[in-house]
């Protein structure tokens, strides 16, 4: 990363921070670049992209990676524009202005990055795993929300807060009992779930 880049990531982070926008956190995106290197990913389809954040530090892993991201919100998505702009990574990231549950993507991926809102997880997770190559990978974000996941439900107060916290209980339970994948949950920034498509043996 050029010395210039780091500091535009500064200014995002920052801006981020006085802006309460839930971009991930370090240990997080170090375990999103490092996977994405390891496994040589060459596209990446993200959920959620609010400022550009992730999906910037993502394709910053190689010239050749090419990331589509969604965001619904306009004035996050405007901002990503401004910042995809910044670190002139427009050829790199396409940006898409649309709810993701209402947007049809074409084309598939190595990896497909869920990170929007978490009560529909396992809708985004069903609606887009046709666009997930053979041997890809679906990883989810804020699989402990917070730590509330691990709390005792009558600890939460907010009826709002414990809804999506059951709705996370569900998406954990639909991905362990999921043939197809093999899943981990890793205790790693908010808890980051990998869950690894598996290969057709003996067809
Ligand atoms: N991935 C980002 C953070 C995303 S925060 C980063 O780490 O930098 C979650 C974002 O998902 C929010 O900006 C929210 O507006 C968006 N979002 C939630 N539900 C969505 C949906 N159905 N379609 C598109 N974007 C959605
Ligand atoms: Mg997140």
């Amino acid at each position: 990363m050029v010395n210039n880049n780091y500091a535009l990531i500064k200014e995002i982070k920052q801006y981020a921070l006085e802006n309460k926008i839930p971009i991930m956190q370090n240990e997080g995106i170090d375990f999103l670049t490092t996977f994405i290197i390891k496994h040589q990913i060459k596209n990446v389809l993200e959920i959620g992209s609010a400022i550009g954040y992730s999906a910037i530090m993502m394709s910053l892993c190689s010239p050749d990676l090419k990331v589509t991201t969604i965001e619904r919100d306009e004035q996050r998505y405007l901002e990503a524009v401004r910042n995809i702009k910044k670190l002139k990574l427009e050829d790199h990231i396409t940006l898409i202005f649309n709810d993701a549950l209402k947007t049809k993507i074409d084309g598939k991926f190595d990896l497909i990055f869920i990170d929007a809102a978490k009560a529909q997880n396992i809708k985004f997770f069903e609606l887009f795993e046709r666009n997930l190559n053979d041997n890809g990978y679906i990883i989810t974000d804020n699989m402990y929300f917070h730590g509330l996941v691990q709390k005792n439900e009558k600890e939460i107060k907010s009826r709002n807060v414990r809804g999506i916290v059951r709705k996370i209980k569900d998406y954990i339970s639909f991905l362990k009992s999921n043939e197809n994948y093999n899943t981990t949950i890793y205790d790693i920034g908010d808890g980051i779930a990998v869950s690894e498509k598996k290969t057709k043996e003996g067809v």
